[in-house]
């Protein structure tokens, strides 16, 4: 049994999301923590930087509104103290109803305070298997090495499990033509917004679509096929949902709706909203044009939208695979590894989808490790509240597919609500809760 007065550290495997929130919830409470991560030693092919926490795509963590699934979920893991959701605010940019953040910003400062932290040692290697001693968080993310994840497949007995997630470009604001381009936030009456909206006619949008479909695409002869039919749905690359049918980006990332063009005082065909990507707001991405065009022709395809047609891109999308593992064989909800109860899963690893989704595996992960140290009892949220409700996701043995989850309504079952709306707000209220007589208890 580890001692309370001089704990032994707890190894975590992965400084992303999961593994930086999990090593806060420990050192706060005194645990020394030894954090393993690999980069830049060993690349990932989609992170860009050294930095820990960084976050791979889009910089945003969803909506912030109270009742979206995503909003409850940080409500959830700020009452449990979480750091990654207190820096994101910390590094906040405006994003409408969204929490976005300036990723670079915000992975210094979580890369600056673990890594100067006293009871943090930070080892810059990759590691290739689960040490046998001590408690253990694996946090290794969508994009574990090949090495571990023979490793973690060998151990628990499943062949891993993947999807593939596209990456969308960002451009430098300074080459946005803002005379085909204005401010403003989808359904919002105020006459400026966050967004930065590129607004279309039909022909202009007939032409993109029809570049879009005839561009040359990353040459993905081993998986492309495999590739195809496994994208995460939020995740799918703009150009796959353009062959689904013409009018399928009017009704997706470009759809108009909520959108009023201040110059012709109408809605356009089909908008394109960037949202701010840094504090300078020297950058935005291309929200929802994530990608797999050969590098060339992503530039000379998105130029076609009128607003975007003098842009620098400072960053191309790609396409990645994301592994993960087959919890409900063998995950608790309290994250241990059944017949091993000293070692944690966290992250996107263990099937969650999503940098709040992953932070808030990482908390729990952290904190149950914490509490086992400190011989206190497990943390496992009721089923009723959105965290407890992934949990069960991830951890129910009767999946037909086990596909990743993100936070939403429909991890919660039927009940007899007459609209969409009144069920809604029925999971919020009992959510909010069983969340709050939970937390007292604790
Ligand atoms: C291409 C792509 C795009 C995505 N886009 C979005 C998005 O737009 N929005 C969203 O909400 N989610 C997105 N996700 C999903 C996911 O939520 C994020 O990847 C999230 O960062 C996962 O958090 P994590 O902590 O589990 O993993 P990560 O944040 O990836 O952290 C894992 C860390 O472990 C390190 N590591 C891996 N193997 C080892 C090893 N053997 N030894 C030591 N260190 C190791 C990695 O270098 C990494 O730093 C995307 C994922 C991918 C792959």
């Amino acid at each position: 049994m580890p001692k309370k007065n001089n704990p032994a550290p707890v190894t975590i495997i992965g400084g992303g999301l999961a593994g930086t929130e999990a090593t806060y919830q420990l050192v706060r409470r005194g645990i020394p923590v030894k954090l393993f991560e690999m980069r830049p030693r060993v690349e990932t092919g989609a992170h860009q930087t050294d930095l820990l926490g960084e976050l791979v795509c889009s910089n945003s963590l969803g909506s912030n509104l109270p009742d979206r699934a995503s909003g409850l979920l940080k409500e959830e893991l700020r009452a449990f103290g979480s750091y990654i959701l207190d820096t994101a605010y910390k590094y906040r940019v405006p994003a409408g109803n969204a929490l976005a953040v300036d990723r670079d910003a915000f992975a210094r400062e979580i890369t600056r305070y673990v890594k100067g932290h006293s009871m943090v040692e930070f080892v810059n290697e990759e590691a290739t298997d689960i040490p046998e001693e001590g408690l253990v968080i694996v946090a290794s993310g969508p994009l574990t090495s090949k090495r571990l994840l023979d490793h973690l497949v060998k151990r628990f007995g499943q062949k891993s499990l993947s999807f593939f997630d596209a990456i969308a470009p960002i451009v430098e604001a300074e080459s946005i033509d803002m005379t085909r381009a204005y401010r403003g936030d989808r359904y919002s009456l105020e006459p400026k917004g966050d967004y930065i909206n590129c607004p279309m006619t039909r022909e202009e949008y007939e032409t993109f679509v029809d570049a879009l479909l005839k561009a040359k695409k990353i040459d993905l002869p081993a998986f492309e096929k495999e590739a195809k039919k496994k994208f995460f749905s939020a995740c799918q690359p703009v150009e796959q949902i353009a062959a689904s049918g013409r009018e399928a980006l009017r009704f997706g990332p470009l759809k108009p709706v909520g959108l009023v063009d201040p110059v012709s005082k109408h809605r356009s065909y089909a908008v394109l909203q960037l949202r701010q990507d840094n504090l300078l707001s020297s950058l935005y991405n291309l929200v929802g044009c994530q990608t797999n065009l050969v590098h060339g022709e992503q530039e000379r395809v998105f130029r076609l939208i009128p607003a975007l047609r003098n842009a620098k891109f400072v960053r191309l999308g790609q396409m990645h695979r994301n592994s993960y593992l087959y919890s409900p064989k063998f995950l608790t909800t309290t994250l241990q590894v059944k017949d091993h109860p000293n070692w944690f899963l966290a992250g996107q690893i263990t099937g969650v989808e999503g940098y709040t989704e992953s932070t808030g595996t990482g908390l729990l992960a952290g904190l149950n490790a914490a509490r086992i140290t400190l011989g206190k009892t497990l943390v496992d949220p009721p089923p009723a509240t959105m965290l407890g409700a992934l949990l069960r996701y991830i951890t129910f043995p009767g999946h037909k597919q086990f596909t990743p989850m993100n936070a939403n309504f429909g991890l919660f079952g039927d009940d007899k609500a007459e609209t969409a709306d009144d069920r809604r707000a029925a999971i919020i209220t009992e959510a909010r809760r069983a969340f709050r007589a939970y937390f007292q208890e604790l």
